[in-house]
């Protein structure tokens, strides 16, 4: 059996060598042979020069190296199209996901044939309250609104087969939102769960705005119900005029002129809220129907006795 491990890095110059080590220390055990497929997501630092220095004393590894930063998305996406193994792993380059659980991820798909893929989720997260918070009703209204389910925690840290890959590869829509992908390809997913480590070296590459903005992608690219939204804002404004209409007629005193220009302010909101939704949808096609490349490689470094 052979593993194909993707490990996509922005900014990681103090990681990767650590990263290549400690997998190489406890991939000692592992009876099949590897392959370390690193993908430098448009690096600012000297991530480049450490990965080279790594493809030099090394074995079985390969640097896809991109023209610029596409996003984490983008990397796994180019290191699953890279992937020769009958497994395929997906782990960050910041030890933050030990290899030493991935390890033990891969024994558990090898001994279950009919787990088609081993998922690890954190059980407790080191996180703030509010971003705790946020993600737990991101994971609750993305499950009511969408046709696929979202495990709450489940990660891109993962294990599985070549078919699994094959499937995702075939979806190669340019907002990607790999949890998603997994979700909607299916497969038969085993989870465990881990504990995420602190960062070796560095800081999280990810936002407040950046989350909100991927988790906004997530529910746009896996739910239609926001345009939905737009048909019941629509005849529920519709019977509020009636309502209004009713009650003018009725009643004829002046807080009603009052009412109007709140009125006519409401529904100006509640259209250009619809124009909104609509506008996000159209965006996201508009980008599909470019078809642009996901991401552009600059340079691919193999090592010596690279085996495909
Ligand atoms: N990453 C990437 N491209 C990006 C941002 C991050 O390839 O634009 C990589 C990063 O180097 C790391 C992994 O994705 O290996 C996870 O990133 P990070 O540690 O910042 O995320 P967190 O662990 O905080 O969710
Ligand atoms: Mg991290």
């Amino acid at each position: 059996m052979k593993l194909s491990v993707i490990i996509p890095c922005y900014n990681e110059e103090k990681n990767v060598g650590l990263f290549h080590s400690e997998f190489c220390k406890d991939f000692k055990k592992y009876k099949g042979e590897y392959e370390l497929i690193f993908v430098n997501d448009g690096s600012k630092d000297k991530t480049v020069e450490e990965l080279k220095k790594i493809v030099d004393k090394g074995k079985n590894i390969k640097v896809v190296s991109f023209s610029r930063n596409f996003g984490k998305e983008a990397a796994m996406y180019a290191g699953l199209r890279e992937a020769s193994g009958d497994f395929v792993s997906i782990i960050d380059a910041d030890l933050q996901q030990r290899p030493s659980v991935l390890l033990d991820m891969v024994n558990i798909l090898e001994e279950n044939d009919d787990y088609d893929c081993v998922c690890a989720y954190q059980d407790v997260r080191r996180e703030g309250f509010v971003l705790s918070f946020f993600k737990n009703c991101f994971y609750k209204l993305i499950n009511k609104i969408s046709d696929v389910n979202f495990v709450r925690g489940a990660s891109d840290f993962r294990v599985f087969r070549k078919s699994v890959k094959d499937a995702m590869i075939e979806m190669h829509e340019t907002h990607r939102f790999t949890k998603g992908i997994f979700a909607y390809v299916g497969f038969n997913t085993h989870y465990i769960p881990y504990e995420a480590e602190e960062r070796a070296n560095g800081n999280s590459k990810w936002s407040f705005k950046s989350l909100f903005k991927y988790a906004m992608t997530g529910i746009l690219s896996f739910s239609t119900f926001p345009l939905k939204i737009a048909t019941y804002l629509g005849g529920l404004t519709i019977l509020g005029a009636f309502i209004y209409l009713i009650t003018a007629l009725v009643l004829k005193v002046k807080i009603l002129t009052m009412m109007m220009f709140f009125l006519i302010t409401f529904f100006s909101g509640i259209q250009l809220l619809v124009i909104g939704v609509l506008s996000q949808y159209i965006s996201l096609m508009y980008d599909e129907i470019k078809n642009r490349q996901i991401y552009i490689a600059k340079e691919i470094f193999i090592s010596k006795n690279y085996k495909k």
